[in-house]
């Protein structure tokens, strides 16, 4: 366990004092191996099904000492969101070879919508590795679903007090970056009431402070562009700073927590046809997302069994359309509009509970929410160049049988294609440049990160075949 030391000036502070509980506390011996931690959750068994279909990481051989004393100390809370600033600042100051705090905007009442990057970088590091995948998990986009809120701030706090010791969540930061938004909608959490489990009159708490419903207010994939260009002028601040979150950073898995019920919704959540319900509505990629969904509530020992909150739901996943129709959903807009692949995850019957129920809680979502993390590392990634092994930006993976769902490379030429195990065709395409031949791939996940896959583009313009020979003889020639 890492020794902290305070300053007076900072001990000063209250909120600085629970932390100072938070970091001093005595951790406990979990286990001796990765599998005990499944057993600290009464599941190991369904743990093993779960680590079969994901990456595999190496199991420790010596006890493990894991800090967990945050959930207690001090007494369970729900952070109002000056103490989220607050809690951020702090993982920054003590791991800032970890964390990193930023905002992605304010609300309608000019509060902050405080983040927090997670990932191991090297001593003065600032640019992260190439090919580190970028996962989101962001939580209270109605803003009296809380459940959520709290386990991201655990799994920051999770993350950073246990990078040192505990080999599983080392490899976790030292090959992903994590995005942490507890709070989408910090002006509706402000309006909630702890208990209620349901939501106030007229929707209060649920929406945001203009009495917006912001999982309504996204773009549209099946909307006209008339309709999304009129919605984007009444588009509300907390919606806008998201789109622009999400379109700025090439996230590559993500899961939304809300609640009032317990299951794990995959995209579509509307449908041509428009229904209110019971017909699913696929995307394809179906398989990545079933993975996904299987993943959360396989590892979930209540999800997983699928009765709850007088629904049924087989094995504690539903395609969300099948369940009910929403338009405007932040879900879709992540899998139509990016290349994010997000999960809408509903974690408790009651919306706001107590919160004394936030350590069973923990409990029973940490190994689900370490095991989806690690399916940013499924499929094929790689780097699309040019000859002289420049970055093209903007190049399409395109995946046989997928060809619906391109996926873009980032500005530095990486792409990551969450795949599930099989045999597959990719190819990259790029303006300007010759399409590459078929690459034939055989994923199988049985690897700790993805396959990697690189693509080299020749310039489709002939044109400048004088120009390019005549620098050939001095800068190609090998
Ligand atoms: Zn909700």
């Amino acid at each position: 366990m890492r020794v902290i030391s305070l300053t007076p000036a900072q001990a000063t502070c209250a909120s600085f004092i629970s932390f100072i509980v938070i970091m001093t506390s005595i951790p406990k011996v979990i286990g001796v191996n990765a599998n005990s931690t499944a057993a600290a959750n009464n599941d190991a068994a369904i743990a093993d099904v779960a680590a079969a279909a994901t990456p595999k990481s190496a199991a420790p051989s010596v006890a493990i000492v894991e800090d967990e004393s945050f959930i207690t100390h001090p007494p369970p809370h729900y952070l109002d969101n000056g103490e989220i600033s607050a809690l951020f600042g702090k993982l920054q100051d003590l791991f800032p070879h970890l964390a990193t705090k930023y905002s992605i905007g304010k609300t309608v009442k000019g509060r902050q919508m405080h983040a927090l990057a997670l990932t191991a970088r090297s001593e003065n590091g600032k640019k992260v590795e190439l090919l580190r995948p970028l996962i989101k998990v962001t939580a209270n986009l109605h803003g009296d679903e809380t459940l959520g809120r709290q386990m991201v701030l655990f799994l920051a706090q999770y993350l950073t007090l246990n990078y040192a010791n505990v080999p599983e969540v080392q490899q976790l930061l030292n090959t992903t970056e994590i995005h942490l938004l507890p709070s989408c909608n910090p002006d509706g959490f402000a309006a909630a009431k702890e208990g209620n489990c349901e939501s106030l009159l007229n929707y209060v708490g649920r929406t945001n402070a203009a009495g917006i419903d912001l999982n309504r207010d996204f773009p549209d994939r099946l909307e006209n562009q008339q309709v999304t260009q009129l919605r984007s002028h009444r588009r509300q601040p907390e919606t806008a700073a998201i789109i622009n979150w999400v379109l700025s950073k090439p996230f590559v898995l993500s899961a939304n927590f809300h609640g009032g019920a317990i299951v794990a919704s995959y995209p579509y959540d509307n449908s041509i046809a428009h229904h209110e319900c019971c017909e699913e509505s696929l995307t394809p990629d179906d398989r990545v997302f079933k993975l996904m969904a299987h993943t959360y509530a396989n590892n979930h020992p209540i999800m997983r069994q699928g009765h709850s909150c007088n629904d049924t739901f087989t094995d504690g996943i539903t395609n969300g359309a099948h369940w009910y129709e929403l338009n405007g959903g932040m879900q879709d807009f992540n899998y139509a509009y990016t290349n994010c692949f997000e999960l809408t995850i509903e974690l408790s019957c009651c919306k706001f509970p107590t919160a004394a129920t936030l350590p069973a809680e923990w409990a029973r979502n940490k190994r689900s929410l370490l095991q989806l993390l690690k399916l940013a590392h499924v499929g094929v990634k790689g780097l699309v160049t040019d000859a002289s092994g420049y970055p093209i930006t903007d190049a399409s993976i395109v995946v046989s049988g997928l060809e619906d769902k391109p996926i873009r490379t980032t500005k530095r030429g990486e792409y990551w294609r969450l795949l599930t195990p099989g045999l597959y065709n990719v190819q990259a395409l790029a303006f300007g440049y010759q399409p590459s031949e078929p690459k034939q791939v055989h994923v199988t996940n049985e690897n700790s990160e993805a396959l990697r896959l690189d693509f080299t583009l020749s310039p489709l313009e002939t044109n400048y075949d004088g120009i390019s020979s005549f620098y050939g003889q001095y800068f190609f020639r090998h």
